[in-house]
């Protein structure tokens, strides 16, 4: 069920410099269906590479563990929603793609941005493993094959005479085992002219923010430009152009062609790799700040709470994701603090949070019950949940936002 790396996931490097130690935890998105439920923990150790730069973390869980029944609909956020649309718009234009296009997407989730080119009239093929996911993508009018993306599939593919001209992969390197094998399947699918289109976690954020709650082992790889470069060169493929975005607690898109094409990558590229050195990414030296600033970020918020608990509050949490999951269960954060969680998603409500079991509710719950305040645990979304949430504001309640240092947000505070 869990294995333990002993060489780098990207370049085989085996001298690994560990970086940060969660401790034992249980599968961040594994919600129980019973508070009294029995789930495994496991070791969660970030670590560095430094012949190519990857932050990675130890251990690996099967993937079939892991995504089998994937709780994570992308279509319950807005804000998703949103930038899926622009996405499409903008691939659209940017490669003139029409009905004789293709478009691809790995882990294509339920469809919610492959849904905008077929809208578009632009043929796609989604690629989702979850079972449940992918069912609900096909019966959304978007075609998705229910599989694991990596090698042979694309070779299947290819043989078949499908190959991409948008090979887009949202957030799905973050959680490739064999990653060789995946970028190997993507050079394989596109076209000569073809163009790949990543976005993953930008590890830059993750450590300038203390966004130690984006670890979990869902999430094997976390990114620098460089780390990219390196591997899609040993695939055939450059980085031609980067873009930063704020979605996820800052992300980078990558744009990666077959390498024969000669041209010059972006001044982006260039600008971003020289940023990247100046500022120490590609040594351990810039990540051993790390760990000192999510142990002062989780005593602050122990001390917050225990405060706030001490005071006679009822404090309730937002947002039953994964992420919350690290937070809670590698900082300490259980029922002696929260009394319950509440989540926006039908498919999660009336279940249990991971570790410290905690029921979710759904947000009406908020102006219902009327907690003191509320640890929001999904601060990523942060201004959508403030304005879905303003009534439960308005009526004197708060928001705890937990990174990148603990803070407040309502009306006694100041919205
Ligand atoms: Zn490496």
């Amino acid at each position: 069920m869990m294995e333990s790396i002993t060489a780098c996931r990207s370049c085989g490097e085996t001298e690994l410099v560990t970086l940060l130690e969660l401790g034992r935890v249980p599968l961040a998105n594994a919600l129980l269906d019973h508070p009294d439920q029995a789930e495994d923990c496991f070791p969660l150790t970030l670590v560095f590479c430094q012949r190519c730069s990857l932050v990675q973390i130890l251990q690996t869980i099967d993937p079939e563990v892991l995504f089998g029944t994937y709780p994570y609909f992308s279509s319950f956020s807005e804000t998703m929603l949103d930038h899926a649309r622009a996405e499409a718009q903008m691939l659209t234009a940017r490669f003139g793609l029409t009905k004789q296009s293709l478009v691809m997407e790995v882990a294509s989730n339920d469809g919610y941005l492959l849904r905008n080119f077929v809208e578009f009239g632009i043929p796609v093929l989604g690629i989702e493993p979850a079972t449940n996911i992918a069912g609900a993508a096909n019966r959304a009018g978007v075609p998705t094959l229910c599989e694991f993306f990596g090698r042979q599939l694309a070779q299947r593919l290819r043989a078949q005479g499908r190959r991409a001209d948008v090979l887009i992969g949202n957030n799905v390197l973050a959680h490739v085992a064999d990653l060789n094998g995946f970028v190997a399947g993507m050079a394989l699918l596109l076209r000569e002219t073809g163009c790949a289109v990543l976005e993953v976690p930008y590890v830059r954020e993750m450590i300038d923010g203390t966004e130690f709650d984006t670890i979990y082992h869902e999430h094997l790889c976390y990114y620098s430009l460089h780390a990219l470069a390196a591997l899609f060169a040993r695939h055939g493929l450059e980085v031609a152009d980067v873009e930063r975005h704020a979605i996820h607690g800052g992300s980078l898109r990558v744009y990666c062609r077959p390498t024969q094409t000669g041209a010059a990558p972006s001044p982006a590229v260039r600008t971003l790799l020289a940023e990247e050195a100046d500022s120490g990414l590609t040594g351990p030296a810039y990540y051993r700040a790390f760990a000192r600033n999510v142990d002062r970020l989780r005593g602050d918020l122990l001390a917050e709470l225990g405060r706030r608990k001490a005071a006679g509050q009822r404090l309730a949490a937002y947002g039953a994701s994964a992420k919350g999951s690290t937070l809670m269960n590698s900082t300490g954060i259980g029922r002696e603090h929260l009394d319950y969680i509440v989540d926006r998603s039908t498919v999660k409500q009336g279940r249990f949070a991971p570790g410290n079991r905690l029921p979710i509710l759904p947000p009406e719950t908020l102006v219902e019950r009327r907690p003191d305040a509320v640890l929001l645990l999904t601060w990523n979304f942060a201004d959508e949940i403030v304005r879905q949430q303003r009534a439960y504001l308005d009526a004197g309640g708060e928001f705890i936002v937990p990174v990148p240092r603990v803070h407040a947000i309502g009306k006694s505070v100041g919205v």
